[in-house]
């Protein structure tokens, strides 16, 4: 159970490797998710874990999607042991995030609830 960023709604599930959350997804500097190839170099001169990845395609909206080069076949990550903060923390608790409907990818394990102790709170009123 992972309760981070939030004290009302924890992670539960567990991941069963369907690869998504490593193949064509958006990335994002700041709150802006990345829609050019020069918004793309300039992100990896900053951060090397972007470096992993190349151009997979566009969405609807024109943003660039993108895969990791360390992902397998089997979708085992090939650099588990030294991943980023980011893939470690996927599907991250969120607030702001599920409370404007956001919700991990629709073949991911993980699941978010509302925290028991919170549920509580709220039936009191
Ligand atoms: S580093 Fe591993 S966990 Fe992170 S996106 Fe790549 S394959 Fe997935
Ligand atoms: S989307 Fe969820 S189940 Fe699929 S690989 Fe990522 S964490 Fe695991």
């Amino acid at each position: 159970m992972q309760k981070l960023n939030s004290s009302k709604y924890v992670r539960r599930g567990k991941c069963i490797r369907c690869g998504s959350c490593c193949r064509n997804i958006l990335l994002y500097i700041e709150d802006e998710a990345i829609r050019t190839i020069n918004q793309f170099e300039k992100v990896k001169e900053w951060d090397k874990h972007f470096t992993n990845f190349y151009v997979s395609g566009k969405n609807e909206t024109g943003a660039l999607l993108f895969t990791c080069k360390e992902i397998d076949k089997n979708n085992r990550c090939k650099v588990y042991f030294f991943r980023g903060v980011g893939c470690r923390m996927y599907p991250r608790v969120n607030s702001k995030f599920l409370i404007n409907g956001g919700k991990p990818l629709d073949t991911c394990g993980y699941y978010f609830e509302i925290d028991k102790k919170f549920r509580t709170y709220l039936n009191k009123f």
